[in-house]
């Protein structure tokens, strides 16, 4: 049995009584945090071992009987600040490896011993007895009942209980839940690769073409305007400080449409595909980019990556990231990848292929070849869950309509019409 982890979050809102006992609670676990690593690093130096989990646990009895105000706690919100501990070690040793691995390779890698904290912001209850969901509440061991937002029905078996507070003072719960692996229910749609590009265009392999919502430049202008606004005024003044406001407000403004607008275009491509795959977005690049225009633009990208993903198991589409490397230079027919003086620049707005003869638009080819990668991962990601799920090979009577098995890797579906694809996603018009 395969079981499947995901989160849910919620908005919380503590009463003031509430919000005291959880700072105080988050107070008592930094400090708690902080005697364990120093217990810990002392007893590495005496022994040359690293603590246990269970030995940090068996210290802390030790210590709240000598130390009353730690039973303001729940036990397992203090046993996860040693699981929390134990964890920074491990992906300290872990950082560590991949450093003298690096090393080899020429990469940097950075590793920081665990550090001693000036704050703790969330406070987590593991199991089931620390906490209990209710309809609109959720009571916390030692707190009391909150008062949350729930906003989505939540399925599967509650695990922990994460309450967090963030720099401008909103509360937040996260629900970790498990759930057993299901035959997943697949659409008839067609698969597809989408190419990320630059532009404000996303090709997809079948020739569609997807648009991200055009912003007028009368509100582009509008929006830089006010960012001018806020470097002619004073730093700290009054006045400053509304054209801050006043720039996050028109930005949020624009964001909203954007975001209604790729709400609609992922709705869209996960019940008209049965597949898509799509390149892996490079983060570090975008945060660089601080041309406003286009940092919205790929801001816009990313979310959309982020709504396929959730919105596609219940849709029946399975969504797949690749690699993004050589995508620009690799022929979607016969796989060559330039090199050298043969590469593509960002000019050349045409593949042509020197081994097969390929003569294709660079970013439909970009976005076939983004389809096989996604494809060859995906096929090999299944055959391997049908090892873990033998049952699966006869097991899709359950999921009519469903042509061939699943489990298999064989997922080439009744295909359909061009023409249906574009009627269903109006959106996605614009043929090429
Ligand atoms: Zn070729």
């Amino acid at each position: 049995m395969v079981i499947l982890k995901s989160a849910y979050k919620f908005r919380a809102y503590p009463s003031k009584d509430q919000k005291e006992i959880l700072n105080r609670q988050m107070y008592l676990s930094k400090e708690i945090y902080n005697l364990l690593l120093n217990y810990s690093k002392s007893y590495y130096k005496e022994t040359k071992k690293t603590l246990t989990e269970y030995r940090m646990n068996v210290w802390l009895t030790k210590l709240k009987k000598k130390r009353s105000e730690f039973n303001e706690l729940h036990f397992q919100v203090l046993q996860n600040v040693s699981k929390r501990i134990s964890d920074a070690y491990k992906s300290f040793f872990r950082r560590y490896k991949e450093k003298k691995q690096g090393k080899k390779q020429g990469k940097k890698v950075k590793v920081g011993f665990p550090r001693y904290r000036t704050f703790v912001s969330s406070l987590t209850f593991p199991q089931s007895n620390g906490f209990k969901v209710e309809r609109k509440r959720i009571s916390l061991s030692k707190v009391g009942r909150i008062n949350f937002v729930n906003h989505r029905e939540i399925e599967g078996k509650t695990k922990t209980c994460t309450i967090k507070t963030t720099k401008s003072g909103e509360w937040y719960i996260t629900l970790s839940v498990e759930k057993e692996d299901t035959i997943p229910f697949v659409n008839k749609g067609e698969q597809a690769g989408i190419d990320l590009g630059i532009s404000n265009y996303r090709t997809l392999s079948d020739k569609l073409v997807l648009q991200n919502k055009h912003i007028p430049k009368k509100t582009r202008n509008k929006l830089r305007q006010l960012q001018k606004t806020i470097s002619r005024r004073k730093k700290g003044s009054h006045k400053r400080k509304k054209a801050i406001l006043n720039f996050a407000r028109k930005y949020e403004h624009i964001s909203r449409i954007k975001e209604d607008h790729l709400h609609r275009l992922s709705d869209n491509l996960v019940h008209s595909y049965s597949f898509i795959a799509y390149e892996e977005l490079n983060i570090a690049n975008m945060v660089k980019n601080h041309n406003l225009a286009r940092s919205i633009g790929e801001e816009s990208w990313g979310n959309l990556i982020n709504y396929l993903q959730y919105k596609a198991e219940s849709a029946g589409c399975a969504v797949v990231c690749v690699n993004p490397r050589n995508l620009t230079q690799e022929c979607s027919d016969c796989g060559n990848i330039k090199k050298g003086e043969e590469a593509l620049t960002l000019k050349n707005r045409t593949y042509h292929c020197f081994v097969c003869g390929l003569t294709m638009d660079r970013d439909l080819n970009a976005s076939k070849v983004i389809k096989r990668r996604g494809l060859e991962k995906f096929n090999s990601w299944t055959s391997e869950r049908s090892r873990i799920l033998p049952s699966r090979k006869e097991g899709n009577s359950t999921t009519p309509g469903q042509g061939g098995s699943y489990a298999s890797g064989d997922i080439v579906r009744p295909r359909l019409q061009e023409a249906d694809v574009i009627e269903r996603g109006t959106i996605l018009g614009v043929s090429r």
